[in-house]
């Protein structure tokens, strides 16, 4: 077990510093029954309860869900569910798009009100991850961190942000629904360079999963899930191969970042995504579109309204449609 705590570190603490005077200076009004918005945290800290609402034909374009309280108000996944650092415990809320073994490639939409998930959209028809043999489509819970961004106007290590959510692998043995909140302890970090944009993968677990106790870092990983970061590179590495394009890259000679790194790019996001909502970022000629800042619980944010215009559809779900057959067949890269 590694015993590098990320407290003490001085970045991280000014990390602290930042969260807790931006976040006060936000007035973040939250949705779980945790209203503090101080650093230190009790023991356990749930997420706030979200009820995900599906509206028309799963794995269609007309498929989206939404995030809402229980009295049915909506909410942004992106912007309305808190992030709720805790860098004392390495804990953060994090939002399942997929789910592991499977292949629909949900995710926030950075442009719709509310943010729903739905299913990204390539040469009009939805997509669908192939898969690397000997995997089933995405080989953990994938998802983001809401309340975070990765900027695209700004330069990290060269590189530019993606202009989404930070990713997460959840990588306990649940396997999670689309539209889930979970509080996460975040392990590590691997940065993915994706059609030239820099765009990490953060790694963490379920706090209720019976991992949970006994990882505390990266290398805690390894130690107890042998294979499962190399495993995590290599996919991450090919998965574009099946449709005709170039492996990905890695920035950091392709190594993982430890828990406290990691930590500090959540952070780091986190502050990205504050200047994001506050109105602070404006577009580039190279960054003509940014993700919509409306949301219900930024209040004094240019974005704040009182709740989103989109009415859902309360009749009964409609029967998935199929998922197509190329969703079976195993592709092999040496
Ligand atoms: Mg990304």
């Amino acid at each position: 077990m590694s015993q590098a705590g990320p407290r003490g570190n001085h970045s991280v603490t000014k990390a602290i510093t930042r969260l807790s005077l931006t976040n006060n200076h936000l007035h973040l009004s939250r949705t779980s029954s945790s209203s503090s918005t101080s650093i230190a945290s009790p023991p356990l800290r749930l997420p706030p309860s979200v009820i995900a609402k599906s509206q028309g034909i799963k794995y269609t374009t007309t498929y989206a869900n939404y995030a809402t309280t229980t009295d049915g108000k909506l909410l942004s996944y992106f912007h309305d569910i808190p992030l709720d650092l805790d860098l004392g415990t390495q804990e953060a809320n994090f939002v399942c798009e997929i789910p592991r073994w499977s292949n629909a490639k949900f995710e926030i939409s950075p442009h719709l009100p509310a943010n729903p998930i739905v299913q990204d959209v390539k040469s009009d028809a939805v997509r669908f991850v192939k898969n690397l043999f000997p995997y089933h489509g995405y080989i953990h819970n994938y998802g983001a961190f809401p309340q975070t961004w990765e900027d695209p106007t700004q330069e990290h290590a060269g590189l530019y942000g993606d202009n989404d959510p930070l990713d997460v692998c959840e990588i306990g043995s649940d396997i999670l629904h689309t539209g889930d909140v979970r509080r996460v302890k975040i392990l590590g970090a691997l940065a993915l360079i994706d059609d030239g944009e820099l765009d990490w993968k953060v790694v963490v677990v379920d706090v209720r999963d019976p991992l949970a106790s006994s990882v505390n870092d990266i290398d805690d990983v390894e130690t107890l899930c042998p294979g499962l970061l190399s495993a995590t590179r290599q996919w991450f590495k090919d998965y574009k191969l099946a449709d005709g394009k170039a492996a990905n890259r890695f920035a950091f000679e392709a190594k993982y970042k430890s828990a406290r790194e990691a930590l500090q790019v959540v952070a780091d996001c986190h502050q990205s995504w504050q200047r994001l909502i506050s109105g602070q970022v404006g577009t580039t000629e190279k960054v003509q579109s940014l993700p919509a800042i409306a949301n219900t619980t930024i209040k004094g944010s240019p974005g704040h309204l009182s709740e989103f215009d989109t009415k859902l559809d309360d009749s009964p779900p409609q029967p998935d449609a199929e998922v197509p057959q190329i969703t079976n067949k195993n592709y092999y890269f040496k």
